[in-house]
């Protein structure tokens, strides 16, 4: 008998996994902060307009996302790499770094980091963790405004990251979609892509969304609650 192909992985995450350690989504917010509807912190525009009002914006974020923890469903993730090494990968839109605290080691951050910033002028990027930030807006040694290093509205994904994700679609057997609303792109075209080249795609979300009719199998639960077992079944297979 042939032996069995190496099974393949992938995951795409959003922020739903994160709920559960505090961290709000964007839509069950209300999709304002502080009266400022999301998209004008988050988009290049506002960014012209306001950088200091955009800075306040992602200082509360680093300030909430580094008061969370990781959950059972980050560690589950964590858990599967930990089994499948190099046939697993991790995609995420999530930018709170819960992941890589969880213990996953490579993580596909599609939308960036709040924990990283880079320069409006001269492409400095680096990793800048100092919570809050001791001034507002921050600047590179350059002079120049640093932004934050995330993928706002309008704007593309980093292309290495977002064509490493879709390799692993392409060429997973398993897709797992978890935490995710399934509205924002590319992001969600990775579930339909996986789907398209024959893998299996399992959703974790407590409510139906538009990528559920892509889905082999909707477990309507939180991710912290369910995640752990699915990866004991999906290791036992
Ligand atoms: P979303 O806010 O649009 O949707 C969240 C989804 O998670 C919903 O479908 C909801 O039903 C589901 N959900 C809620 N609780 C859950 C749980 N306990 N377990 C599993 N699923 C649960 O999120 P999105 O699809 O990631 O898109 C939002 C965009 O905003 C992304 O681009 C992301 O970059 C950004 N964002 C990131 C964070 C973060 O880093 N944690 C937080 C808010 C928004
Ligand atoms: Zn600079």
């Amino acid at each position: 008998m042939a032996p069995a192909p190496e099974r393949r992985v992938a995951a795409l995450t959003g922020a739903g996994i994160s709920a559960e350690s505090g961290i709000a989504t964007f839509r069950g917010s209300g999709g304002l902060w502080e009266n400022h509807p999301v998209e004008e912190v988050a988009t290049p525009g506002g960014f012209a307009r306001d950088p200091l009002l955009v800075w306040r914006f992602y200082d509360a974020r680093r300030r909430q996302a580094a008061s969370c923890s990781p959950n059972a469903g980050h560690r589950a993730l964590a858990r599967l790499e930990g089994a499948l090494g190099g046939r697993f990968t991790l995609a995420t839109q999530n930018v709170d770094g819960l992941h890589l605290l969880a213990g996953s080691r490579r993580v596909l951050e599609l939308h960036g980091s709040l924990w990283r910033v880079r320069c409006t002028r001269c492409g400095y990027a680096g990793e800048e963790r100092t919570v809050p930030l001791p001034t507002l807006s921050p600047r590179c040694a350059c002079g120049a405004l640093l932004r934050p290093d995330i993928v706002w509205f309008g704007e593309a994904l980093p292309t290495e990251v977002f064509e490493a994700a879709a390799e692993a679609a392409e060429s997973c057997d398993l897709f797992l979609v978890v935490g995710t609303s399934g509205v924002v792109e590319p992001a969600a075209s990775l579930a339909r892509l996986a789907a398209r080249s024959g893998a299996k795609v399992w959703e974790v979300n407590p409510e139906a969304t538009p990528l559920t009719p892509f889905c082999d199998r909707s477990v309507r639960s939180g991710a912290g609650a369910v995640l752990d077992e699915l990866v004991d079944e999906i290791l036992a297979r």
